[in-house]
């Protein structure tokens, strides 16, 4: 069947171009009046001329500062070098090898050099399944979890990508995430590290920034302790809803091993035994990427622990059963050190220059741990959107530890909007923050 072209309607710009253009047409045929009808006329034409002007920056003639500008989008596209993006091989699929990709990304970043320079651009990556949640209100919490990380990346200056489809049929559950993060390392060569975050994950610590200097000599970051890992060989030794993993050819390289365990693999279910024999106490017969991960760190420790650093001085994530408790608590410990301490009272900007997070910080070296605020608590086996939660956990701690630490979060980022929660278990109520002294 042939569809029949229909032409796109004027859009609004360009409609009013084209009125100013007939207004100068006829504005022209009135030169050869204006011997007759001089003064308020001519006026008018010239008035019409200069407002066409205006509007069409691009005639030479009537704009001499556009044709002194160097380069439009449209010359720049054409005199581009190839890139990386123009080899016919170049593949977006984790399946696909990848050679040389640090000196493709180094020479992309030379070509465009606005993005060079910065080994702290980040680009969070996150995702939920294609369908709607078949949990009554998991579409709202998929919605409150995605509008955490929006704020927490915009008052941070990171971009975002959230992706809802299975980019590899096979790579369904835990694995799904390999494809997101391997074609958006190929889709944002500007970025340094592409930073998962699991859906169910929230960010309960807004002015908290990520400590990339510490990690400058490492290409993979986790929550974990080596000794866990290592002595007790446990699969939860480390966790792989949140990652920090640097856009590098030695994390293509490591996301091309890590990936055989997979179900795309031909030897799932084999991994699945094995990875269950090595790590006891792992409660599924499935091969997850969790447990793959600690196997590579303790069989193949030469070639990738030297880049993997597992981080424990802050939660990267934190077990939501350990930190719902003590959220109440610890809002209450930052509003007296706000009562006490003017300069974290005051108001400020959500971003720039006279606020970061480093105040907080700073106050915070005096803080026992449990009295800072997580910065991601993880709501692992609360499964929000299938409803299908662990059965060791009742429904309604998940759904309301959930609103807790999503509320606790928003309540940072309403401040900035003059407003505040008094009771972190109500989602809808709100009042105005009183005048600051
Ligand atoms: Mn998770």
């Amino acid at each position: 069947m042939v569809i029949p072209h229909t032409p796109p309607s004027e859009p609004p710009q360009m409609s009013k171009l084209l009125v100013f253009r007939r207004l100068k047409t006829a504005s022209a045929s009135l030169i050869s009046d204006a011997v007759m009808f001089l003064g308020g006329a001519l006026v008018a034409f010239l008035l019409l001329w200069s407002l066409w002007s205006f509007t069409n920056p691009s005639s030479p003639s009537s704009n001499p500062i556009a044709s002194n500008t160097p380069t439009t989008p449209e010359t720049r596209t054409r005199t581009d070098p190839t890139t990386f993006y123009d080899e016919p091989d170049l593949s977006y699929s984790v399946e696909a090898q990848v050679q040389n990709w640090d000196e493709k990304r180094r020479q992309w970043l030379a070509r465009n050099p606005f993005f060079s320079g910065s080994t702290e651009r980040v680009l969070m990556v996150t995702g939920s399944q294609p369908l709607p949640c078949k949990n009554h209100n998991g579409d709202y919490f998929l919605l409150r979890l995605f509008k955490n990380k929006v704020d927490y990346c915009r008052i941070h200056g990171y971009d975002i990508f959230y992706n809802n489809v299975l980019l590899h049929p096979k790579m369904f559950g835990y694995w799904a995430k390999y494809a997101a993060i391997r074609a958006a390392m190929v889709a944002h060569p500007e970025a340094e590290w592409i930073w998962w975050v699991d859906s169910d994950a929230a960010i309960t610590d807004m002015d908290f920034q990520l400590p990339l200097e510490k990690y400058k000599n490492h290409n993979l970051v986790v929550h974990g302790w080596p000794h866990l890992v290592y002595e007790k060989r446990s699969w939860t030794g480390l966790n792989a809803g949140v990652l920090l993993i640097r856009n590098c050819q030695w994390s293509m390289d490591l996301m091309a091993r890590w990936i055989k365990f997979g179900p795309q693999g031909p030897d799932y279910e084999k991994w699945g035994e094995l990875l269950r024999s090595m790590f006891k106490d792992k409660l599924y017969p499935e091969s997850d990427d969790q447990t793959a991960l600690a196997y590579l760190l303790v069989e193949e420790k030469d070639k990738w622990g030297d880049k993997i650093y597992m981080e424990s001085e802050y939660y990267l994530e934190g077990y939501w059963v350990e930190i719902v408790g003590t959220l109440g608590d610890v809002a209450e410990e930052y509003r007296a050190a706000e009562r006490q301490v003017r300069r974290l009272r005051r108001r400020h900007a959500e971003k720039g220059g006279e606020w970061n997070g480093g105040q907080w910080e700073e106050y915070m070296k005096g803080f026992e741990g449990w009295k800072r605020r997580p910065f991601i608590t993880h709501f692992t086996g609360c499964e929000p959107c299938s409803g299908k939660h662990n059965e060791n956990y009742r429904a309604e701690d998940c759904w309301d530890g959930m609103i807790k630490a999503l509320n606790f979060a928003d309540d940072q980022v309403l401040r900035n909007f003059g407003y505040f929660r008094p009771d972190l278990s109500n989602s809808s109520l709100v009042q105005p923050l009183k005048a600051f002294d």
